[in-house]
């Protein structure tokens, strides 16, 4: 039985009894787990209003024999006021903490995916395009969880990726050249040299510099699809945010009068 203390994201938070939440944290040395905000309901609660999603705190939880660990307090360091502002913003938000829930491991610190995260609703908070921001951050997650093709040479010649369009096998997590491809019976999900390169781009950079090398049109379009196609490979089951997205980017497009 003991306290510790983290710098923690709320992935998720629900109403749980009649004053509690029941929430799941993604902790910068804890990595990710649930546990109960006693009384955070209460409106003369201490830590009323406090750790709900997509925010950072610091917490200081008691470990006891229950299985749930219990936050006993908590101070909210950072809000990311403006990404609710706008849909876009929230859909890719909610996908990075649906990602983070569903792929990283429970109490497994994972310090590089936690920078990945929060530097990522930073720049969704400062107004950064949010679809590059969210498949940058994606796809980091997806390699930091070994989950990721390998980008950057082909699985059948070995030779290094330099041009396309390359075939991505998500079942295998393989990627063809061009000239390989062609010998290959299966047809798999395309990828242009354009997304190919800035998916090689963001893999290799650093993971929380989100201001260079955004995909706008055809390459957001296909990297969405791809990346979409491999949490769903990984989790086996569609995100709930998923759908959020879609529904965003049908709203925008009738808006827009195109067709899509
Ligand atoms: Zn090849």
């Amino acid at each position: 039985m003991a306290l510790y203390h983290d710098q923690v994201v709320t992935l998720k938070y629900r109403a749980f009894r009649d004053h509690d939440a029941l929430v799941t944290l993604f902790g910068w040395r804890t990595g990710k787990f649930s546990a109960v905000a006693r009384g955070v309901r209460r409106a003369k609660n201490k830590m009323a209003g406090q750790l709900s999603a997509l925010t950072v705190s610091t917490a200081t939880i008691y470990h006891g024999r229950s299985s749930l660990d219990t936050i006993t307090e908590s101070d909210l360091q950072k809000g990311f006021p403006k990404i609710a502002e706008n849909l876009e913003r929230l859909g890719w938000a909610m996908v990075l903490a649906d990602v983070a829930d569903q792929l990283l491991p429970e109490r497994e610190p994972a310090e590089e995916s936690f920078v990945v995260l929060v530097s990522a609703l930073d720049a969704l908070n400062q107004g950064r395009h949010a679809p590059s921001v969210g498949l940058r951050a994606g796809f980091r997650f997806l390699a930091l969880a070994g989950f990721s093709p390998e980008w950057d040479v082909c699985g059948a010649c070995g030779k290094p990726l330099k041009q396309g369009p390359a075939a991505v096998d998500v079942e295998t997590g393989l990627v063809y050249c061009p000239a390989c491809r062609r010998g290959l019976a299966r047809q798999w999900d395309e990828i242009s040299l354009g997304s190919l390169r800035s998916l090689q781009y963001w893999l290799s950079d650093f993971p929380n510099r989100f201001e260079q090398a955004d995909v706008r049109g055809n390459m957001a379009v296909e990297l969405k699809r791809l990346f979409f196609r491999h949490l769903l490979h990984e989790t086996a089951r569609p995100l709930k945010s998923y759908d959020f997205l879609a529904n965003i980017d049908r709203l925008s497009r009738g808006s827009e009068g195109g067709d899509g």
